[in-house]
Parts: structure tokens; C-alpha cells; sequence
């Protein structure tokens, strides 16, 4: 059994108590994503109520889950902390690193020969430190976490954006930054900005082609990119009971394409259903005992706008499919207006590839649902215009749908079953069709379709729609089919009308696997080695990082970034993934995105030892075997974007001692504080055009230094004349302790030792 039963009782056992004081401090009916906040303090019963989008929060998450390009430096990081264990149950899931190409057999074998050390790592730290390991070719991990762990009323946390994706089995799962999760896992408290507020309020039930992916398709084209920002949309009404506990998944799944902090749906019969279908009828059966506190109370769904943020209503009855699209997942359009769109945009026609799968969509119900419409075209004689790539969510799923003869009617339509794992939804897929950037089209069920996602080509059109409907589209090969109005000519010439898809939202037989690839952790791992190659490029161990003191003269300016700074331009992306594991080698993309103000060029600052211009990661490690710390500059919102830490982590390794700018992505300024560095805002934000190239940078306080109190700096200039600028801090005096000991593992590694 991968679940704890045990871990669950706990938290249902609290959960009555906390809500019932939750609502009298609040002093009002509670909204079900509410209750489980409040259920989750740190603290334990709530003792007074938070302001939603302001206060931050420490909270105590029931479940970690890791998936393997993230788990790297997570694990690499929990080292660090001299634990033997890891506080909360936690998972790791080997998903993102296996190409897709030839087919699920060669693949898995090939990402096997090349992936081996990364994969052998994960199995040992997890074996040492007490997570499951879920293998390669086991399942992508929300689909596997919705099979295995998700409960309602739960709170988890991820090392991926679309943990949110639990949400459909009732949970407030959130995705979160490596160090985020190497805090949990080290038993410290988990820190949120206490979200903000969405109901969506579902009425009427889905009908003919529309699915549940429709509505997220829907809210997208509603909310845009940006529209749930720092806020919790949840989801209820008579509409909501109607849908599959899978197709609610789905719906919490593409909450991160909206930017929601998670989504959810309160528990329902369609939970329960699935939670005993996955053989988990110890949860149904406590959360059954505790029904009333696993959803909203009545009163906030009868008069929603008195306690949500804002409420979004959206009659299932009326909804009609959507294919969103391209380029971005919230540019929403009904599957019959879509022809007309995109000859006005002109955007290709003619679909090449139609993929069915990833974690967004590939349940039972998603793959029978597709599959009727694949078995109309095998029958009737149509053959299929695109290609087709399924790549299924888990390895139980898989066995099931194999079993029950839908992933053979798939194969009758040519199409190539992949990996259980991401496979194209991440770009890992090496697709035969087309090489080069020519423009083209195609169709999935995936969740994200920005530029160069699925295959690098910045000229792929990718429009995100139901399994269902991407079949649809792809046997006829065209875009602008509508298949609720348009026939198909089979291969005797004859007109075919699709008739409407027809699933099952549960296997009649049951689910069922042979090898699920799953390893559960050890009850003593102590004795468990954990080997990295010293000549890896893929993997490096830690050091832990020596504390920068309180005296700093001499610094350099490193770079001074003008504009936009994110993590991407701090910690690039693409081709740089492959070093997630090895701090040495990834710190050679350090900046290479930021502008440097001096030039406007990226990559390319002055070395003030040398007068020469040259690469940021060069110029710093210059500095480093010199002696000499440097301080990086920047604008407004810097190091905005994900949580990665490794844009705090680089830095801190290459020597850099303080990031001074006008403004900080909170997420960004907290990593930096975990690594022991300084982040540092100008009081006086003009001072930023003070700084010269040529800067020398001394502290003349940092030995004072305590929360609320400013730090000063002395910016000596290459004609000896000088500037004293005033920079302001948010540390409190546990992050000024942490910046201390070099990092707040080494903290947390001297209290263990303590
Ligand atoms: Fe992320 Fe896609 Fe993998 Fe899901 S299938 S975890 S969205 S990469």
C-alpha cells in the first residue's frame, strides 16, 4: 500500500476542531479551500483569521512529491541537512527525462542507457532518506499522485507547477521551488501569501462532445495567463457533483495555466467512487466520517459572492468544446469558429500530429472517450490524415487500457504509444516528421502550448483541446473540422458523420497492474550508499557554502541589469536542464539572460581586474579565484518568474555577496536568504544610476547587522570619487541567522547536530 493511512486519520482526526475554531475566528461560513488552510497551520487551531493576498502564512503540508529533473537539487539540498529521514511522507517520480521517439519499449530504454546515473541517484538518496521511488516508466507524476496519494481535504506540495492537478481529489496541492520543498522534507514549516479567493460555479451537466477539459479551456479564455494569480479557484455547484473525479482533475491541472496558486473541488460521490476504484476505501471511508468539513459550507455556495473574490459561472449545459490556441493556452475559441480564426491568422490548416495523454488527460474516461471516436474511423474505413502519439499517465493506466483493448484501437489507427511519462508535453520528444522551423500544426491534450514546448520549433502551431476532440481533428487532419457539423470521406468515398464520443468514467473490471514500478522506502536506509560520480557532468554533491561574515570590502560590481530580470534570464532553461543536478556546471548560464545595463548587451560585463569584457559566469569565477566577492545589480520585480533555486544557488557559488535592486519577486529574495547571501532593496531607488561600471563595493555596517535596520554601502568609482547608498533588508533574525551559518541548512544541520 503507497498511501499512509495512518498520516490521513491524523489529519481528519484535527481537521473538525481546527475548521470549527477556523470559523469563529474568521467569523463567518468557510469556503472549502479555507478549511484546509486553516486546518494545515503550523501552529496548529487557527487563533485569528488572515488577510487573503497579504499575510504570509507558515503551514505543515501532509505529502512532498518530486519529479525527477526538480528532485535533483532538492535531494542534493536535503543532504545538506544531516537528517536521516525525511519529515513528511514524500515522493520521487522519473517522468521528464524520457524522449519520446520510436515507441514506449525502445524509449524506456534508450532514457535507461542515458539517464541511468540520474535515475540511480534518485533510487538511492530515496531509498536512504525514506521516500517512494516511483521508476522510470512508472507513470507521470500527478497522474500517479492522484492514483496513489491524493485525499480530500489534504494539503500537499510539489516540485512541479502541475501538482495543482490533485485538486481533483479534493486537496489544496501546490507547485512549489526545490527549496520549498527541501524545508518540508527537513520538517520546518511551509511559508504562502494567504491566496486570494475564485468560486467558479458550475451548473447543468456536459453533454456530446464537450468534456471537462472544456471547461478549464473556458475559465482560460475567461481569466487569461495571468487572471489567478496568488488566488485558489474552486470549483462547486450542482455542475460540479456531475463531472468525473478525473475530469476534475483535469480542470485543477490547467489551474496553473491560469497562474492559480491550486485549484479544487469538494468532496463529492465522484471522489469516492474513484478513491474506491484505486483500491482506497480506508480513505473513503474516513473522509465519509467527516463529509460536511471536506467541502464549502452551504451557506458560502448559496451567496458565493459574498465570500469568494470574485465568481465566475459557467453552465455545462450551454459550454461548448474548445481547442485554445496557439501559442498560449488561454486564447480560447469554440471548435466551429476555429477554421474561420485561423485563415484570418494564417495558421496552418493542416494538422501533422495529434497527441492524447500527459498528466492533464489521460484517465480511464479521457482514453475511452478518444478511443470511441478512433474506433468510428477503424470501422467506418476513414483513415486517419495525422499522426498519433499517446502517451499515458501511468503504468496502471496503461495495463487497464491495454487490457481492455482501447490502446488497440489506438494502434489500428497507426498511432505509437509512448512512454508513461511526458514525453512531448515537455519538449522531450524527438519528432521524425520535421526538422528545422517550418510552420505547422498540431493538436493536444496536454496542458501547455507555448512556442517550441512540444518540439523546439518555434514555428509550431499547438492548439490544446479534449483527447477526444484531438482525435476528432486528427483523423480528419484539418483544423477547421468541426465534427458536431462536418463529415469525413472514408476510404470508399462515403460521407461519415462522427457520432458523439462515449466513455467510461471508470475501468468495468477494474483498475489493475503487474509492475507498477513502484519502491517503497526502506524502514533503515542508514546503511544505504549513495554514490555520485566525481567525473559526472549530469551530478554534483554539495558543499555546503561558507558563511560571506559580516565584513565585505572590495567587492565588484558585477553586472548591473537594466529591465526585465527573471529567473529565466538569472537560470536559463532549454538545454541547461541537464544540469540541474550539478551546481558547477549549470552556474555556467549565471545571467547570461540579463541585460547589462552598461552596453545593453547580455553576456558580456567587464572584468575590472583584466579591463577585459567577457561572459558573466566567467568574469565572476575570475572574481572567486581572486578572492574577491561581487554584487549583482538589478531593476524592479527581479528574479520574478519560477521558484528554481538554483537562480539563488548559481550566484551564491560564484561568489557573488549581495543582490541589490529596486524591487524583488518575494520567491526570488527568499531563495536568496536560504542560501545565505544578501538581498538588498535601494531605499532610494534613482541611487540604481549611481553605479558605475567600474564600482568598488565596501559595507560599512553589515557588522550591525539586524532586522529593520538598514544596511549601508560605499560605491568607490574608477576616479576615486564615491557614492554612500542606503539599501533596505527584510530579514528577520532567523534569516540573519541563516545568513550567518552560510545558509539555512547549514542551520538546520547544525541544530540536528546540536
Ligand atoms: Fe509537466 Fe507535461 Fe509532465 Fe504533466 S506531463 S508533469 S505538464 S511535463
Amino acid at each position: 500500500m503507497a498511501f499512509d493511512i495512518d498520516m490521513i486519520k491524523k489529519v481528519y482526526a484535527n481537521m473538525a476542531e481546527r475548521v470549527d475554531k477556523a470559523r469563529e475566528v474568521v467569523g463567518k461560513p468557510l469556503t472549502l479551500s479555507e478549511k484546509i488552510l486553516y486546518a494545515h497551520l503550523w501552529d496548529g487551531n487557527p487563533t485569528k483569521a488572515f488577510v487573503r493576498g497579504k499575510d504570509y502564512v507558515d503551514f505543515a503540508p501532509d505529502r512532498i512529491a518530486l519529479q525527477d529533473a526538480t528532485a535533483q537539487m532538492a535531494l542534493l539540498q536535503f543532504m545538506q541537512a544531516g537528517k536521516a529521514k525525511v519529515a513528511v511522507p514524500t515522493t520521487t517520480h522519473c517522468d521528464h527525462l524520457i524522449q519520446a521517439k520510436q515507441g514506449a519499449v525502445p524509449d524506456l530504454k534508450r532514457a535507461n542507457e542515458t539517464s541511468n546515473e540520474v535515475f540511480d541517484f534518485l533510487a538511492s538518496v530515496s531509498k536512504k532518506y525514506g521516500l517512494g521511488f516511483w521508476k522510470p516508466g512508472a507513470g507521470i507524476i500527478h497522474q500517479v499522485v492522484l492514483e496513489n496519494y491524493a485525499f480530500p481535504g489534504g494539503m500537499m506540495i510539489g516540485t512541479d507547477s502541475h501538482t495543482v492537478n490533485a485538486g481533483g481529489l479534493g486537496m489544496v496541492a501546490i507547485g512549489v521551488g526545490g527549496a520549498d520543498a527541501v524545508d518540508v522534507m527537513a520538517g520546518m514549516a511551509w511559508e504562502l501569501k494567504f491566496p486570494k479567493l475564485i468560486g467558479v460555479k458550475l451548473t447543468g451537466s456536459l453533454n456530446g462532445w464537450t468534456s471537462a477539459k472544456d471547461v478549464i479551456l473556458k475559465v482560460a479564455g475567461i481569466l487569461t495567463v495571468k487572471g489567478g494569480t496568488g488566488a485558489i479557484v474552486e470549483y462547486f455547484g450542482p455542475g460540479a457533483k456531475n463531472l468525473s473525479c478525473t475530469g476534475k482533475g483535469t480542470i485543477c491541472n490547467m489551474g496553473a495555466e491560469i497562474g492559480a496558486t491550486t485549484s479544487t473541488f469538494g468532496y463529492d460521490d465522484s471522489m469516492e467512487r474513484y478513491l474506491r476504484a484505486t483500491d482506497r476505501n480506508d480513505i473513503a471511508d474516513e473522509a465519509n466520517k467527516i463529509r460536511e468539513y471536506l467541502t464549502g459550507d452551504d451557506e458560502v455556495y448559496a451567496s458565493p459572492e459574498q465570500y469568494f473574490d470574485q465568481v465566475i459561472e459557467i453552465n455545462l449545459d450551454t459550454l461548448g468544446p474548445h481547442l485554445n490556441g496557439p501559442f498560449t493556452p488561454d486564447l480560447a475559441t469554440e471548435v466551429g469558429e476555429l477554421g474561420e480564426k485561423a485563415r484570418k491568422n494564417d495558421w496552418p490548416l493542416k494538422v501533422d500530429w495529434g497527441l492524447i495523454g500527459s498528466c492533464t488527460n489521460s484517465s480511464y474516461e479521457d482514453l475511452t472517450r478518444a478511443a470511441s471516436i478512433a474506433k468510428q474511423a477503424v470501422d467506418k474505413n476513414i483513415k486517419a490524415k495525422s499522426d498519433f502519439g499517446i502517451n499515458p499517465g501511468s503504468e496502471q493506466i496503461r495495463f487497464t487500457a491495454e487490457r481492455d483493448g482501447v490502446l488497440k484501437i489506438f494502434e489500428d489507427l497507426n498511432a505509437t504509444i509512448f512512454t508513461n511519462a511526458c514525453g512531448p508535453c515537455i519538449g522531450q520528444w524527438d519528432r521524425s516528421d520535421r526538422k528545422g522551423d517550418e510552420k505547422n500544426t498540431i493538436v493536444h491534450s496536454f496542458n501547455r502550448n507555448f512556442s517550441k514546448r512540444a518540439d523546439g520549433n518555434p514555428n509550431t502551431h499547438a492548439f490544446v483541446g479534449s483527447p477526444e476532440m484531438v482525435a476528432a481533428i486528427a483523423i480528419s487532419g484539418r483544423l477547421d473540422f468541426d465534427p458536431m457539423n462536418d463529415t469525413l470521406l472514408n476510404e470508399d468515398g462515403q460521407e461519415i458523420k462522427l457520432d458523439e464520443p462515449k466513455g467510461l468514467e471508470l475501468p468495468p473490471l477494474g483498475f489493475d497492474v503487474k509492475e507498477s514500478g513502484y519502491v517503497a522506502p526502506v524502514e533503515d536506509g542508514s546503511k544505504v550508499d549513495v554514490s555520485v560520480n566525481p567525473n559526472s557532468e549530469r551530478l554534483q554533491l554539495l558543499e555546503p557554502f561558507t558563511p560571506i561574515g559580516n565584513k565585505i570590502t572590495g567587492a565588484k560590481l558585477l553586472i548591473k541589469a537594466f529591465g526585465k530580470c527573471t529567473t529565466d534570464h538569472i537560470s536559463m532553461a532549454g538545454p541547461w536542464l541537464r544540469f540541474r543536478g550539478h551546481l558547477d556546471n549549470i552556474s555556467n548560464n549565471m545571467l547570461i539572460g540579463a541585460v547589462n545595463a552598461f552596453g545593453k548587451k547580455t553576456n558580456f560585463v567587464k572584468n575590472q581586474l583584466t579591463g577585459e569584457y567577457g561572459g558573466v559566469p566567467d568574469v565572476a569565477r575570475d572574481y572567486k579565484a581572486n578572492g574577491i566577492y561581487s554584487i549583482v545589480v538589478g531593476d524592479h520585480n527581479y528574479g520574478e518568474g519560477s521558484s528554481r533555486e538554483h537562480a539563488a544557488m548559481e550566484p551564491r557559488h560564484l561568489g557573488v555577496a549581495a543582490v541589490l535592486v529596486k524591487s524583488f519577486a518575494r520567491i526570488h529574495e527568499t531563495n536568496l536568504k536560504k542560501q545565505g547571501m544578501l538581498g538588498l532593496t535601494f531605499a532610494n531607488e534613482s541611487d540604481y544610476d549611481l553605479i558605475q561600471e567600474d564600482d568598488t563595493i565596501n559595507f560599512l555596517d553589515l557588522d550591525s547587522f539586524a532586522p529593520d535596520k538598514p544596511l549601508t554601502l560605499e560605491f568607490v568609482h574608477a576616479d576615486g570619487s564615491k557614492d554612500v547608498i542606503v539599501t533596505n533588508h527584510t530579514y528577520n533574525q532567523a534569516q540573519i541567522d541563516w545568513y550567518n551559518e552560510g545558509s539555512a541548512l547549514n542551520l538546520i544541520k547544525k541544530e540536528n547536530n546540536a
